[in-house]
């Protein structure tokens, strides 16, 4: 069996989702599990709607533009629109209660939210059907996405039996919805946003699918950002530690979750383009030959450098852990760290909210703080690194004219990580691209 899981913009108008259709009707014979996003911009409209039902202004029209652009699609796909009455109406009420009640909390945020996966999958299955499939939407909560928030919003692996269980019950081809869940309460959630990969490998680790296939608009994992880049190469294959790398530092190509299930299971996850299906992608997995080399030049931008520094560190204990409890305690998770004999500097997301303040407070008990903002992790990736040769020289010739501000202090085999100041990012980037890409 095979999972495809489409992403908003694979699926953004009439035309597109024919194009989606076709591709799944070429592997039919695979058995596709299908997995779908929300069409392309609808989550974000979710979201205002939810705000401005509170507030109260524009939220008939919001609901009226989410509404019509999938009435529109329908039509062209020449479907009937009674297959999202329920939905229509679930979000209709929902909005008119929160514009009566003017009350909202995370709950409901996630409801809004849903109904943007709720709406693409009907109307993926009915299209498909309607060419002759047998097809069939279905929520992700009812073949068994359901998650502990205890368990930092991640389906466990005890999940997979009744998920197998609920998959194969079902004939026909499934199009179930990405991003949502609900949890063990039986309330709707979300996996955070760009969570259908997670989704979509999720399912795939329950079945023991052959391969998960991230269908999205570019060609597979790059040697760099090609809005930076102007030719970086496409990656055939990467390792399973190589695409977690690239995931976690920002290339918003796949959900930083996505490969847990996939690397549990062995499950390669191949990243294929919508609109040039005949090019291979990138196909992650452990099976490929891990020589040294360098992948890719990644970066993670808005970052907040905060250095704790006091002359009492010196030779004291415990300055360390009472540090990063401040930052557990106040949910905040640290990227990079550097210390030296009477300071600490961490990197951490450059998030505007009261637990950031509240932990850069906390930390003032503990000695001065010095926060740089603006900056940005530039990160170079690559399988067994320290045997490339020279990789510290190359990187550091590259860098010449830009400021470095901090290094990763381990000697990693999978990646180096300096923070620069976000202006020096694109300089930065193609620098390090040239040196080790030579374009
Ligand atoms: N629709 C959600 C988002 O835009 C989830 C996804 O596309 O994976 O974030």
């Amino acid at each position: 069996m095979l999972v495809m899981k489409f992403g908003g913009s694979s699926l953004a108008n009439a035309e597109r989702i024919k194009n989606v259709a076709e591709i799944i009707k070429k592997n039919i014979n695979r058995k596709p599990v299908i997995v779908v996003s929300a069409i392309g911009g609808v989550t974000d409209l979710l979201i205002e709607l939810s705000k401005e039902a509170v507030i109260g202004t524009k939220q008939k029209a919001l609901l009226n533009e989410i509404i019509y652009k999938h009435y529109e699609i329908i039509t062209l796909l020449k479907l009937n629109k009674d297959i999202i009455d329920k939905e229509v109406k679930l979000l209709s009420d929902l909005t008119y209660g929160v514009s009566l009640l003017k009350e909202m909390n995370q709950g409901i945020a996630d409801n809004f939210v849903s109904f943007g996966e709720r709406f693409s999958a009907r109307i993926v299955a009915s299209y498909i059907k309607s060419l002759g499939i047998d097809s069939e939407a279905k929520d992700a909560f009812d073949i068994g996405i359901i998650i502990n928030k205890e368990s930092k919003f991640e389906v466990s692996k005890d999940k997979y039996p009744e998920i197998k269980e609920r998959i194969s019950n079902i004939n026909s081809i499934l199009v179930i919805t990405g991003f949502i869940a609900k949890d063990t309460k039986g309330k709707i959630t979300t996996l955070g946003r760009g969570g259908s990969d997670y989704t979509a490998t999720i399912i795939g680790a329950a079945i023991n699918a052959e391969e998960v296939q991230i269908w999205t608009d570019v060609d597979g994992i790059m040697t760099a950002d090609p809005k930076l880049v102007k030719n970086p190469k496409k990656l055939d294959s990467v390792s399973f530690e190589e695409a977690s790398e690239i995931a976690s530092l920002g290339a918003k190509i796949l959900h930083p979750k996505t490969i847990f299930p996939a690397i549990e299971k062995n499950i390669p996850v191949r990243i294929l383009n919508t609109f040039n299906p005949q090019n291979l992608g990138t196909v992650v997995s452990n099976n490929i030959i891990k020589k040294s080399r360098i992948s890719s030049i990644t970066y993670k931008k808005n970052i907040k450098v905060i250095n704790i520094s006091t002359p009492r560190m010196l030779e004291a204990k415990g300055f360390l852990r009472r540090i990063f409890e401040i930052f557990d305690i106040n949910n905040i998770s640290v990227d990079m760290v550097s210390t030296s004999e009477i300071n600490v500097s961490v990197t951490v997301d450059n998030l505007k909210n009261q637990r950031i303040d509240k932990a850069e407070s906390d930390l003032k008990e503990i000695g001065k703080i010095d926060i740089k903002e603006n900056r940005t992790i530039i990160s170079v990736v690559g399988n067994d690194m320290i045997h490339v040769p020279n990789v510290m020289g190359i990187i550091f010739s590259a860098l010449t004219d830009i400021d470095v501000e901090m290094i990763s202090s381990s000697m990693s085999e999978i990646n180096q990580s300096f923070v620069i100041k976000e202006e020096q990012l694109g300089e930065a980037v193609k620098k390090l691209h040239t040196a080790f890409f030579g374009v």
